[in-house]
């Protein structure tokens, strides 16, 4: 079976973790700060939080943002349930905006027209997340510029954008927001098995979130509070945390994925340019880059029309399944999961990205997807295409 996404693990890779192994911690010692530093460097941020998965990194973002019971957060339907579910954990309420058809991220002017409607309503969002849906970038000038206006406050989801770049600024730089989060799961740009980071410019911000991930506890003898000077107090904890702690292992593994990621990078774009080029005279859409921009391609999905065949998203799914073409859906729309359904969304509430998700199909992409692999992908697509008309 051909998968649609995998990680790539090098000799060096093994070498790195096996080392750190042998170290003297196993959590948080020196190449956790040594990865965050990596990653900053590479984005352009000042600060990076490791945490041990990107959904926790929203989590704390969310909570060091402020946000709390009777506030809302807004994010894209066509994203990963914890795109929103870092609301819900924050006792908050969790809306959408719906995506635009030309690059599946966020419509600006559908978030435009939203703001002032909650503008009136006086529900207006506390946060908002913006996608950069299989590493597209949003239109994060639009965004920050709406942002100034409304008083909302920003953390982009970037989980499938590392590397990814717009107008030449990169995505993690936080030049139009408050955080930036990455995943490092193993089907992402790199990995650390499980792990996340949290990227900010905000210092304050960065402190807040290396408390919450472990605990709450400070060591920073000024934040102490109830300390007797009878007493040696090592720590306080000041607030209410949790253990969502990199361990050494996952940030020697990140520190030499960083090594091959321009390399990932490079791959992943040709990958993209031969699916355009082969795929071009069949009768589907591939993916449409924003003038300026450079997806990271995390993901290559292509929109295929059932006015061609009745049923044919299905029907191509259940053929390329068949043949050992591991293609995938993303996404099942974040409010048409059951649990997003029991509180209160519905079909209907969002339109284009349900359209979307009934005729999106992810095709394989990733650094050791081989030559003979792609072009078994492309001759099975072209068979499927003569076969089902
Ligand atoms: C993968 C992903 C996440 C969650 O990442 P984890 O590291 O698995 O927690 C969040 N948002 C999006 C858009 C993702 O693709």
């Amino acid at each position: 079976m051909i998968p649609y996404s995998r990680q790539s693990i090098s000799d060096d890779d093994i070498k790195a973790v096996t080392e750190a192994l042998r170290g003297d911690f196993l959590t948080q010692g020196p190449l956790v700060p040594k990865f965050e530093s990596e990653i900053s460097h590479y984005c352009g941020s000042s600060y990076a939080t490791a945490v041990n998965s990107a959904s926790s990194a929203l989590h704390i973002a969310c909570l060091a943002l402020g946000l709390g019971p009777g506030d809302y957060l807004w994010t894209s339907p066509n994203s990963f349930v914890a795109s929103a579910t870092c609301a819900l954990h924050c006792g908050a309420h969790v809306d959408f905006v719906d995506i635009d058809m030309e690059s599946f991220n966020i419509s600006i002017e559908v978030l435009e027209a939203k703001l002032r409607w909650a503008e009136q309503r006086g529900t207006l969002p506390k946060i908002l997340v913006p996608v950069h849906f299989a590493g597209q970038p949003c239109d994060m000038p639009a965004i920050y510029k709406l942002s100034e206006k409304y008083g909302f406050k920003i953390i982009e989801d970037a989980s499938h954008a590392l590397g990814s770049t717009y107008d030449d600024i990169n995505v993690g730089s936080c030049r139009h927001s408050d955080i930036t989060v990455f995943s490092f799961h193993p089907v992402k740009m790199i990995t650390t098995c499980e792990g996340g980071i949290a990227t900010t410019n905000n210092n304050e911000i960065a402190e807040r979130m290396n408390r919450l991930r472990s605990h709450g506890i400070t060591r920073d003898p000024l934040l102490m509070t109830s300390h007797s000077h009878n007493e040696i107090w090592n720590y306080e904890q000041i607030e209410l945390g949790y253990n969502f702690r990199l361990s050494e292992i996952h940030a020697a593994l990140g520190l030499n994925q960083m090594k091959s990621l321009s390399k990932f990078l490079d791959i992943r774009r040709g990958i993209a340019k031969r699916y355009d080029y082969q795929l071009g005279e069949l009768p589907l859409i591939t993916p449409r880059q924003r003038l300026g921009s450079q997806s990271s391609y995390h993901l290559y999905p292509i929109l295929v029309s059932d006015e061609f065949v009745n049923n044919y998203r299905k029907k191509l799914y259940n053929f390329m399944q068949h043949v050992g073409v591991n293609v995938n859906i993303h996404y099942i729309p974040i409010h048409l999961q059951p649990y997003f359904q029991k509180i209160g969304f519905k079909v209907g509430d969002f339109p284009n990205a349900e359209r979307y998700f009934r005729h999106t199909l992810s095709l394989p992409i990733y650094p050791d997807l081989t030559d003979e692999s792609f072009d078994y992908i492309v001759f099975q697509l072209k068979d499927a295409f003569r076969r089902l008309q």
